[in-house]
């Protein structure tokens, strides 16, 4: 078992921890569990869907990285597949707050990395905060997405954001998380300039129509996509740079150890993520930095 999940594994439920051990278990447990899995725990424990999810909540806080707050905060995305991904909110020592993750933006982000194409539903250990509620907003999801707190009646994003502004009222048709490829192509052999060129094609930008991926190389030798996504509001958008290190650090990896990383962007566009993507890389000690544009 990873040694993230040591401190939190023994207070949890006896029943739990034997149904669970089969996947958490393993030292490469992804932070995210199948829809088979996710059956196989709840009949043996006797829980709901979201009985399961609030129970594994403090696994996904277990998964944050708060060198600033030390305020640990998990998210469960359940697909409409039945998966489940693990969120948790992640901070950066040495950049500015604004390019903090919250858990809610990490658990859907990496439900959509992974090829997931709708949400059913996202739980989280503290009530979502504006910024999640508008981020949220995007998704394909719409205001029918369940959202569910521990010892609180659930209920959908409509309730936690009423009259909101979003996607439909700017006349956008294509949302977060439906699938989609720009069709952009580099000439290049580079597996991880394909892989960024990739999460490029595959980002979410329909107000700026600035496309972005990045990939970054850990110095386990895996390699992680990220795609851009935008928002309505502008301010919530997560960059690609942030996309990928959900996956790196979500997946087991050490966001401090990244070897080698590139950004794949549009070379007319009206925004560019290089100087944030450098900055922050810089910060997390990665000097390795490949730029191209397409
Ligand atoms: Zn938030």
């Amino acid at each position: 078992m990873q040694a993230r999940f040591h401190p939190i594994w023994v207070q949890l439920p006896a029943k739990l921890q034997d149904a669970l051990l089969p996947y958490a278990g393993n030292n490469d447990f992804p932070a995210m569990l199948t829809a088979e899995q996710a059956e196989s725990i709840k009949n043996s424990c006797g829980f709901d869907d979201n009985t399961l999810a609030v129970a594994l909540l403090p696994l996904a806080a277990a998964c944050s990285l708060t060198p600033i707050s030390h305020f640990n905060v998990g998210a469960i995305a359940r697909g409409e597949s039945g998966n489940l991904y693990f969120g948790a909110n992640m901070e950066f020592a040495g950049v500015p707050l604004q390019q903090t993750i919250h858990a809610e933006q990490c658990a859907i982000t990496h439900a959509w990395l992974l090829g997931e194409k709708k949400l059913a539903s996202v739980t989280v250990n503290y009530s979502p905060c504006g910024h999640c509620r508008q981020f949220m907003n995007e998704l394909n999801s719409g205001a029918q997405l369940e959202i569910h707190l521990p010892k609180q009646v659930h209920s959908t994003l409509g309730h936690y954001l009423p009259d909101s502004f979003g996607p439909n009222d700017l006349g956008i048709k294509t949302l977060l998380m439906d699938p989609v490829n720009h069709g952009y192509k580099l000439e290049t052999t580079d597996k991880l300039v394909l892989t960024a060129l990739d999460a490029a094609n595959q980002s979410y930008a329909p107000y700026s129509n600035s496309y972005s991926g990045t990939a970054l190389l850990g110095k386990d030798g895996k390699i992680y996509p990220g795609r851009y996504a935008e928002n309505a509001a502008f301010n919530p958008s997560l960059p690609p740079l942030q996309a990928a290190l959900i996956l790196m650090n979500i997946s087991g990896g050490d966001c401090l150890a990244i070897d080698r990383a590139v950004l794949v962007e549009g070379k007319h566009c009206d925004l560019s993520q290089r100087s944030a993507t450098q900055s922050i890389l810089a910060a997390l000690g990665c000097s390795k930095f490949d730029y191209y544009t397409f």
